[in-house]
């Protein structure tokens, strides 16, 4: 038997294109997605507009894909809300729904596992295993909303692709999800207000820039030079700083948009005040801000937090280069909510009850 398609990674013009091919009124399409993308139905049976009669075909021909609820944590601290999700196929990711004052974020995964190999963090622990559909990604805000149902107003206002994954490394997939979610009869959710994060693949970087998008790109810095960098993140050995930050200069000139940096200080590693001035140097004439985040000690890993008074001194130091960078908030402290973190406690759990 041929694999049913997963709906909900169809763009509107390809359901079109299917349910004529069904035999189905052309008109169909359009009630079907708005009941899947608005009104976040996950069976056809629940679609109130469509005529019992279409139910077998559609169920023959369809698969509507819902990463199901595993497990849900709610911080004390600040409301973050952190979701395990099974997919159709067995497989784990996670999300995270972080509700600042501005509005709901919500930070979704895009691949099962990770193949970059960075040594600080979770989400490579237990390897690669398949890269998300457009659908599955979009699930997670769907499902996420879904619990939320009751909640008046609730809407996710951002995204932010910080989840398990590295985004670029499931370029095609992540695009359709950005078309997706920023359709008007969909989500709707601007391209302004939405992130990707990458560890730096400079080809796809490139790539990104000329598909006229006006998000944010992120970049997972975490050092200052090549010896620092290639030693916490294999990617660098591939794609140098001096390409990385080649590439960041075009997205910006292509797109205007600034450019995130991410770095997180790990204590003795890269926290030092030459190290920021090293940072400075290489930042300088980009339009950008850097997000420290002290690192957070994974189990597999014993690496340190930065202290307090080397993130001031780091902080200070990169502003005086006339740098923009900012400390990042930690949400969700007590509820693992860092990404992967949770999804390996639950698999090494699961492995040792086997
Ligand atoms: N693969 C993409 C998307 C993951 S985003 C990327 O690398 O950008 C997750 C962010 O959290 C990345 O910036 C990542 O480098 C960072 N991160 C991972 N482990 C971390 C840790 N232990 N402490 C702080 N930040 C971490």
């Amino acid at each position: 038997m041929t694999e049913k398609i997963d709906i909900k990674s169809l763009n509107e013009a390809e359901l079109c294109e299917i349910i004529v091919e069904l035999g189905i009124p052309k008109f169909r399409a359009k009630q079907i997605w708005l009941q899947l993308f608005q009104k976040l139905k996950t069976d056809f049976a629940e679609m109130s507009d469509i005529p019992k009669s279409l139910l077998p075909t559609l169920n023959e021909h369809f698969e509507i894909r819902t990463p199901q609820v595993l497990e849900k944590l709610v911080s004390r601290l600040d409301g973050t809300e952190k979701y395990l999700f099974r997919l159709y196929d067995g497989s784990i990711i996670e999300s995270v729904l972080m509700r600042y004052e501005h509005g709901n974020s919500v930070c979704v995964s895009t691949q099962v596992g990770c193949r970059q190999g960075c040594a600080f963090c979770a989400s490579t622990k237990n390897g690669f295993v398949r890269s998300l559909s457009a659908g599955e990604i979009l699930g997670q805000i769907e499902s996420i909303t879904r619990e939320h149902m009751g909640e008046e107003g609730f809407r996710v206002d951002n995204i932010v692709l910080m989840g398990i994954g590295e985004p670029l490394d499931n370029y095609d997939n992540v695009l359709k999800f950005l078309h997706l979610v920023n359709d008007k009869n969909g989500l709707n959710i601007g391209y302004r207000h939405i992130s990707l994060s990458t560890c730096g693949l400079v080809p796809e970087i490139k790539r990104l820039a000329r598909e006229n998008l006006p998000i944010t790109l992120s970049i997972s810095l975490h050092a200052p030079n090549d010896e620092i960098r290639s030693a916490t993140m294999p990617i660098n050995r591939r794609y140098n700083i001096d390409e990385l930050i080649e590439a960041c200069r075009e997205y910006q000139a292509v797109t205007g948009r600034r450019i995130s940096f991410e770095y997180a200080l790990i204590d003795g590693v890269n926290d030092s005040v030459e190290h920021a001035r090293e940072l400075a140097k290489r930042l300088k004439g980009l339009l950008c801000h850097v997000n420290l985040i002290p690192v957070n000690p994974i189990k597999e890993k014993n690496f340190k937090k930065t202290t307090k008074n080397n993130l001031i001194l780091f902080t200070n130091s990169l502003n005086n280069s006339k740098i923009n960078a900012t400390v990042r908030r930690r949400l969700g402290a007590d509820i693992d909510a860092a990404c992967g973190q949770l999804r390996n406690k639950r698999m090494q759990e699961a492995s040792q009850n086997n």
